[in-house]
């Protein structure tokens, strides 16, 4: 029975350790936290939406995918496909990058800004703020609207 318990709680593990892997990445989180400090509020891993884009902003329709250089084929350093078992990784790697051209052509066409963000840029808040450009732009002006529309006329006048 102890063994079985133990196969049980491993299984498990397992299970929670890929679930983790699959869907709260270093570069996800880092992003994450980037957004939030600067009082963005969003919606994670949202399935009703093509691709199931990793971070969803409604207020700007904007959906964000956080891209592992290697799966997405950025081009950097850390997306060289390893030389042995080509025939497997060059059709892989080939249909994970159709799949994601499909999902941005299906946002943008129901109206949503999609940004990538890659992996290898959630090192650098420069490159975050480079990346989130329109984003920052768009909550200024919302922000500067909501400054305008909550000024208390003064009644003393
Ligand atoms: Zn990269």
């Amino acid at each position: 029975m102890q063994l079985m318990t133990d196969n049980l709680t491993a299984e498990t593990r397992r299970r929670t350790m890929q679930l983790i892997r699959s869907s709260d990445t270093q570069p996800e989180l880092k992003t994450r936290q980037f957004l939030h400090r600067l009082g963005f509020r969003f919606r994670l891993h949202d399935d009703n939406l093509a691709g199931k884009p990793d971070i969803v902003l409604p207020r700007y329709k904007t959906a964000v995918f956080v891209h592992g250089c290697f799966w997405h084929s950025h081009g950097c350093d850390r997306s060289v496909v390893p030389k042995t078992r080509l025939e497997y990784w060059v059709p892989k790697l080939a249909k994970t990058r159709d799949r994601d051209a499909r999902s941005v052509s299906v946002l943008r066409k129901c109206g949503w800004r999609v940004i990538i963000v890659w992996e290898c840029q959630t090192a650098s808040t420069t490159a975050l703020r480079r990346r989130f450009h329109h984003l920052l732009e768009a909550q200024k002006v919302a922000q500067r609207r909501l400054l305008r529309r909550t000024k208390v006329p003064n009644l003393l006048k």
